[in-house]
């Protein structure tokens, strides 16, 4: 069997402490909803790391064991120490795959990567969500139909403030009218970067079929192709031709 993918499922993981409503979604915390979903595939492996763990349970030699990393935060985004941002983004650029998850917008690591403010319109109203496919050829969407829908979500609207996406995956309908670039796909240095919109910690979404699917494909396209270039430059006094 080939070698498994390693997936570190981070979670900020104090709304499901502090918040009733949240805990009775989520017992065990978002990640852990996530990782015993992944657990099942039988070609991932995960581990769980938390914002209170010690050095947010982002060491380097956990990030270096890392072919994935998942990020969900929310209300302590500025508690996530830069030096550990920095890392982050450093084993992104040498070809870690990130997938940031809905208010995960507002994380340092991926306004980081993305370089503008990634706020967009939001509402929490409990109403339905749709989303689309349109590009129904991409391996994030492997196994989707046309669209998929769930019964509540909070409202995330355009403009969302990111970059044009290197590819589109899902456009997401809102019944109060909006729409929402949803599951959007970036290149950063070596690595793949996915940012995916559903997940409200009061709503059960990420035990969704369809939810679980792209994350779980998500997953196996942002995991770093084998045998990838080391990350080398600088100065090269000597040319490979003779010059003049
Ligand atoms: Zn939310």
């Amino acid at each position: 069997m080939a070698e498994k993918i390693r997936v570190t499922v981070w979670n900020e993981f104090r709304h499901e402490k502090s918040h009733e409503e949240v805990k009775k979604v989520y017992p065990d915390g978002i990640h852990a909803a996530i990782a015993s979903h992944l657990d099942k595939q039988g070609d991932v492996t995960t581990r769980l790391a938390a914002l209170d763990d010690p050095e947010h349970g982002l060491t380097e030699k956990v990030l270096k064991q890392t072919d994935v990393l998942i990020w969900w935060g929310h209300m302590a985004h500025h508690e996530v120490k830069d030096e550990i941002v920095d890392r982050v983004q450093e084993r992104v650029l040498g070809g870690m795959g990130l997938i940031v998850l809905h208010s995960g917008h507002f994380s340092k690591i991926f306004q980081r990567l993305m370089g503008t403010t990634c706020n967009l319109w939001w509402r929490e109203a409990h109403e339905k969500a749709r989303y689309w496919v349109v590009a129904p050829d991409h391996p994030v969407a492997a196994g989707l139909g046309p669209y998929f829908e769930l019964e509540h979500e909070e409202m995330y609207g355009e403009f969302f403030d990111i970059p044009a996406p290197d590819e589109l995956v899902l456009i997401a309908w809102f019944a109060g009218g909006e729409v929402f670039r949803a599951g959007c796909c970036y290149h950063r240095g070596h690595g793949k970067v996915f940012y995916f919109q559903p997940g409200h910690e009061t709503y059960p979404n990420y035990r969704d079929e369809n939810v679980l699917r792209v994350i779980t494909n998500a997953v196996h396209w942002a995991a770093p192709g084998k045998g990838a270039v080391a990350r080398e430059f600088g100065h090269r006094p000597e040319a490979l031709e003779k010059l003049g």
